[in-house]
């Protein structure tokens, strides 16, 4: 089986009757891309970038953010790569940056909430980001947006930023995408209202499911009620990829659904077009999709939609691509 992975390496991921999908992988790290190019992975869907602000003392500069980016961006030979920006709060604090503790971390001032008030935090970013951007393929994605002017507001610091740098004589690339995560509910079953907005959404499924069940993503207690396979999730995800599609726009995931074995076939059916995932996920994803009929899937997710449990989806998924 890991011989047959193996060759997979360097071949596009395509299902049995001809759909191609792009499996990229997340990251947190530039030493993380030798992995990912080992493993066959096409592009780099979720570069999760907080690591570089933790484990140590102080904020990283501007200029040794950039040298991380351009890095990865290099490494990546033009191959897509999405960055996020900074998603600190919830479970990741910064030994440095003193916030206030709150009753609920995960609801709380996290993500772009923070770089929207923390804008010289965010802008130091963007402009690292910026400046990188010139070295590869760069894509932008804002994490944790719950309304559409979050968005615009984010979106706006990072043109006024782009402007400046033009402005002064930098090299910024004109064709970088710029997307949100889907990850709270309110942006998913809104969707089709960002999707005229945004370049591409990228579906956070850890999260998503948190919320939408209202289940702590770490707490063992209520584990039982975080459900990938949930009609409910589903629906969510095929809003989210309708709503892409409508308006001409790709729609990937970068939570770990994206390259669950069960969730996979549901994902191909629903036209997902990118999936990111840990790298070593990559060849094994790229055996089973080669193995799958996309028109098959999209009728198992069809028939996904309506059941009523996660078990129920589970057993049929199990059952119509015998796993
Ligand atoms: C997610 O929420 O699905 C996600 C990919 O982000 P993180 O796991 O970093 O919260
Ligand atoms: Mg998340």
């Amino acid at each position: 089986q890991k011989k047959e992975w193996a060759l997979l390496k360097n071949e596009a991921t395509i299902s049995s009757d001809g759909v191609h999908v792009e499996l990229a992988a997340n990251i947190g790290s530039p030493q993380d891309i030798e992995g990912v190019l080992s493993n066959g992975g096409e592009g780099v869907g979720l570069y999760r970038t907080e690591f570089l602000y933790m484990e140590r003392n102080q904020l990283p500069t501007e200029d040794e953010q950039y040298e991380a980016y351009k890095k990865v961006l290099e490494n990546m030979e033009g191959k897509p790569v999405v960055v996020r920006t900074l998603d600190i709060g919830g479970d990741k604090h910064l030994p440095y940056l003193s916030l206030p503790s709150e009753m609920n971390p995960f609801l709380g001032f996290r993500a772009i909430r923070l770089c929207l008030e923390e804008t010289d935090i965010f802008r130091t970013q963007l402009r690292a980001l910026l400046r990188a951007s010139s070295h590869g393929n760069l894509k932008i994605m804002f994490p944790m947006i719950a309304t559409l002017d979050e968005f615009r507001s984010a979106k706006s610091i990072l043109l006024g930023e782009k402007q400046a740098l033009v402005e002064s004589g930098h090299n910024v690339a004109d064709n970088i995408e710029i997307g949100i995560m889907v990850e709270i509910p309110s942006t998913a079953v809104l969707a089709d209202q960002f999707a005229k907005e945004v370049d591409f959404f990228s579906i956070g499924t850890n999260d998503l499911i948190q919320y939408t069940m209202a289940a702590d993503r770490m707490n063992e207690r209520v584990s039982y009620l975080y459900q990938p396979y949930n009609p409910a999730i589903l629906r969510l995800v095929k809003m989210v990829i309708d709503a892409a599609h409508k308006e001409g726009k790709w729609a990937g995931m970068c939570g770990e659904m994206a390259g669950d074995e069960i969730a996979i076939p549901i994902l191909l059916g629903l036209g997902l077009d990118e999936f990111s995932m840990s790298a070593s996920s990559i060849l094994k994803a790229r055996s089973q999709i080669k193995h799958l009929d996309q028109k098959e899937m999209k009728q198992l997710a069809e028939e996904a939609l309506k059941m009523q449990t996660a078990d129920e989806v589970m057993e049929l998924v199990k059952k119509t691509t015998s796993l």
